[in-house]
């Protein structure tokens, strides 16, 4: 592994465009969502009509046709004011949206990953179930094959967005093996049992849903790729959904640390800002070493994808050490705000609850660093 990078002055203005319209479409609204605990369904869609859901695909499927480098700037600067919607993007470029580029047949690429692309459609993966977690690979939602159908049965948690989805892509178990499969408009089956949006430290926007599925049928033709190969298809995924996941840590991070910053000049304490106090800055230090580090591993793991080599090991290492450093400057910066921050009046609870969660998906940490310690044999 070489850690090496470069970003171009497009991908400066592009993060500088990125911004304009996070500081001017998103930061406004944020507050008025949050205290309604509502899911921000319009603002995820106007993400997709800006150009901002596709980013790593070409035109002609609603993408933006950039490089995995422009996917990670959108990642952060999404998360540097609020993570929830970087959630929306990051599973189109990854774990739902890149099977069905890389492995899909044109109309499933014409007619789901352009709709996911430009916003019309929000899509949520279905793989975790009650019994498989960080062990894939034993989950036991079905879907058996009659004449030129597939029918589905099963129980699936934690689908991000699967209230409101408009397309869910299940991870399923056929005869030939773990199998991907689509389903368009699930509110439409009468057999998709939508059974609780699992309350967690996110707040009420998240959500989470908890889906039964009952008989529902969908055409055969919506296999995704070869049957079987559905697990080595989500793997794939994973490497593209570990650097947009590292690259919200990163701008969670980012977010809390200038909230810190600023806050430190602010507060006086003793007759002086608190920030002259070394304690204060070198917590401050620390912040500012761990999301430049955390940057810098991200970004090269996206230039090397953009290179067009394998990055299971360096998407892994990003993941982990950027929410790792994530979830400690977010605690660090609620410290710092010392009784504000444990309050809702300031964002950096948020940010520290919003970092636990990316501590645990796109495989826990302790799955990540079994993926870099194994391939250290490779
Ligand atoms: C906010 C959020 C959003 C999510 N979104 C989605 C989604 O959209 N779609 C979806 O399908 N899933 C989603 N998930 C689920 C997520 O992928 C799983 O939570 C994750 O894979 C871990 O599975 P588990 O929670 O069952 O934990 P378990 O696998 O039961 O793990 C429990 C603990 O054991 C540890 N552990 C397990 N195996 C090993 C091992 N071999 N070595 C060392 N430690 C191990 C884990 O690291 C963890 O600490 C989401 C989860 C969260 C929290």
């Amino acid at each position: 592994m070489i850690t090496e990078f470069e970003l171009t002055a497009e991908h400066r203005s592009y993060r500088e465009t990125v911004r304009e319209f996070v500081e001017s479409e998103v930061d406004p609204v944020i507050d008025e969502y949050e205290d309604a605990g509502e899911f921000p369904e319009d603002l995820v869609r106007q993400l997709g009509q800006e150009g901002l859901s596709g980013v790593p695909y070409p035109t002609e499927y609603g993408g933006a046709g950039l490089d995995y480098r422009s996917f990670a700037i959108t990642n952060e600067e999404l998360s540097r004011k609020w993570k929830l919607l970087a959630g929306a993007v990051n599973v189109i470029a990854s774990l739902v949206g890149y099977p069905i580029y890389t492995e899909g047949e044109e109309w499933q690429r014409e007619e789901w990953l352009q709709r996911a692309c430009t916003g019309e459609w929000i899509v949520s993966l279905g793989m975790t179930e009650p019994g498989a977690g960080s062990d894939a690979a034993s989950m036991e939602t079905t879907a058996d094959r009659d004449d030129d159908e597939l029918v589905i049965n099963g129980h699936k948690v934690w689908m991000t967005n699967g209230h409101v989805a408009d397309f869910m892509l299940l991870v399923t178990k056929t005869e030939e093996g773990l199998t991907l499969v689509g389903l368009p408009e699930p509110r439409r089956h009468d057999g998709v049992e939508f059974v609780r949006n699992i309350p967690c430290m996110e707040g009420d926007t998240a959500i989470e849903s908890e889906v039964r599925f009952h008989d529902v049928r969908v055409p055969a033709e919506n296999i995704v790729g070869e049957p079987g190969r559905g697990l080595r298809y989500a793997l794939e995924g994973l490497d593209i959904g570990r650097i947009g996941t590292a690259a919200q840590a990163v701008g969670v991070a980012q977010g809390a640390m200038e909230d810190s910053r600023e806050f430190a000049d602010e507060r006086e304490q003793f007759g002086k800002p608190i920030r002259e106090f070394q304690g204060v800055g070198f917590k401050l230090a620390d912040m500012a070493m761990e999301v430049e580090a955390a940057r810098l591993l991200t970004l090269s793991a996206a230039d090397q994808r953009d290179r067009g080599e394998r990055v299971t090991q360096e998407a892994a290492m990003a993941k982990a050490y950027a929410t790792d450093a994530a979830m400690d400057v977010t605690t660090e910066a609620v410290q710092v705000h010392g009784s504000r921050g444990y309050s809702k009046d300031y964002d950096v609870e948020r940010r520290m609850r919003v970092a636990k969660g990316m501590q645990i998906y796109e495989g826990t940490n302790e799955i990540n660093r079994h993926v870099i310690s194994t391939r250290m044999y490779e």
